[in-house]
């Protein structure tokens, strides 16, 4: 059984989510305040933590940083917030969150979202190929570590998955819906520049500084992975 962690400090709120998971089997722990949301993360095992943003003690951008500096356990985490903004966004996606859904929601997405973390979670436990390469940059799947020429790269969680999925996809074009529906599990144009932020994020750290560029774009239909020649 999937364990939860939901973290919102609107009491009527947290109540009217965790009925709905429990409902759909989800065991959900509760907490209402940045603090004892990072005491009871600390003592259980969660597969999914929902991250309210504006809370008391602790932001949900701190906790949300906290939990990812603990790398052994790595829950997947949601963020549920009224802040809307791309900037928002932006933020809490770097921050370490795997997802952003804004209030209000529907409840069948918040739902649909929380299956395609989940899943996309035991996928990547059970991958047997795990280790992806491109000329001299190499992603090892099961430590989460890139090399660039030997170096080591540091990436957020968001930056990993879209290196991950340029490298499963070297050679390809791949538009920005694509990397949207793909990366960020967003089936809908949002309107923002999310893509071009972090796939500028990714360049900077994985071909700045190196002799040969890996992510190319494509002018007016996106980016592509592939070696120089
Ligand atoms: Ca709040």
């Amino acid at each position: 059984m999937d364990q939860i962690l939901l973290v919102e400090d609107e009491p009527s709120v947290a109540s009217f989510i965790k009925k709905g998971l429990d409902e759909e089997g989800y065991r959900v722990s509760v907490a209402y305040d940045g603090a004892s949301a990072l005491q009871l993360f600390d003592q259980g095992h969660y597969d999914l933590v929902i991250l309210d943003i504006i809370l008391p003690h602790k932001s949900g951008i701190e906790i949300c940083r906290s939990i990812r500096k603990q790398a052994s356990a790595a829950p997947s985490i949601l963020m549920l917030t009224a802040l809307g903004t791309t900037e928002n966004i932006v933020n809490g996606l770097d921050s370490g969150a795997d997802d952003y859904l804004t209030k209000p929601f529907k409840f069948k997405e918040l739902l649909a979202r929380i299956r395609a973390l989940l899943r996309r979670k035991t996928f990547l436990a059970h991958s047997a190929d795990n280790l992806l390469e491109i000329a001299d940059l190499k992603l090892d799947r099961n430590t989460k570590t890139a090399l660039r020429a030997g170096m080591e790269i540091k990436l957020t969680s968001t930056e990993y998955r879209l290196l991950e999925y340029f490298l499963k996809n070297q050679r390809k074009v791949l538009s920005r819906i694509d990397l949207l529906e793909n990366v960020w599990d967003i089936n809908f144009d949002m309107g923002t520049n999310v893509v071009d932020v972090y796939v500028n994020y990714l360049r900077n750290k994985i071909d700045k500084g190196f002799g040969s560029k890996l992510i190319h774009t494509v002018i007016g239909m996106g980016y592509i992975m592939k070696t120089d020649s």
